[in-house]
């Protein structure tokens, strides 16, 4: 009876042992990837060039703003050992010097790059503006059918909710008009950050110190999602 007890609990420690040891393999396997920079993320900087994008109340240009970020975004995803692909890094859009239409051109190449590694995740940096100036708040919008990117989506507008605003009550949504959106073969998502057209909301966007919050914000949500998935 003694040892039938003692065989009891020493198959329980191993079985605890064996849990814990998984655990511990998953969690190494996990540091492992991000050490060699396994999960690679694609962020798309709205714009360039030609295309200002959206005009600011206070004459902000949206590209502006938009690599302005996305630059601040790929220090943060690099400081945790992600791969980034920037589709730009400087003031021009991504069209054939000769294309007859720039943004159809544009919009080609820009998908082309992104699919070009097959990134994790395609995070694509916008602004907003609306004609009634009242309405602001950032919104995230992922490809209507795309478990993972709507996934992706509610992991960031959840993250940009609780890290930046509070007040945001928007919710991720689905979209199956966007070029890009439909186009890209990794899971990918339209971020707007904001509404230039709100002007309280235009000059937090332009502040280095909000922007900061806005890329800690993207930061956590990417990687909560690159974890789950
Ligand atoms: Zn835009």
């Amino acid at each position: 009876m003694k040892r039938k007890i003692s065989i009891g609990i020493l198959l329980t420690v191993l079985v605890i042992a064996g849990i814990r040891m998984s655990g511990s393999a998953q969690f190494a396997v996990m540091t492992k990837k991000a050490e060699r920079a396994e999960y690679t993320v694609c962020i798309d900087s709205g714009h360039g060039g030609n295309d200002p994008g959206k005009i600011g109340v206070a004459g902000t240009k949206e590209k502006e703003v938009n690599l302005t970020i996305a630059l601040k975004l790929k220090k943060h995803l690099e400081r945790q050992n992600i791969r980034v692909i920037m589709t730009r890094t400087d003031d021009r859009n991504l069209a054939d010097a000769n294309a007859t239409n720039e943004k159809i051109s544009d919009m080609k190449q820009r998908v082309a790059k992104m699919n070009s590694e097959q990134p994790d995740a395609v995070i694509s940096i916008h602004q907003n503006s609306y004609t009634d100036s009242s309405v602001k708040g950032a919104q995230v919008f992922y490809y209507e059918g795309s478990k993972e990117g709507k996934m992706l989506a509610e992991l960031l507008q959840k993250s940009l909710i609780g890290n930046v605003d509070p007040q945001n009550h928007r919710v991720a949504k689905a979209n199956s008009d966007y070029y890009i959106l439909k186009n890209t073969s990794a899971p990918t998502v339209i971020v707007e950050c904001g509404f230039l057209s709100n002007p309280e909301e235009e000059s937090l966007l332009i502040s280095a110190a909000y922007q900061e919050k806005l890329v800690e914000a993207l930061q956590k949500g990417i990687c909560a999602y690159l974890v789950e998935h």
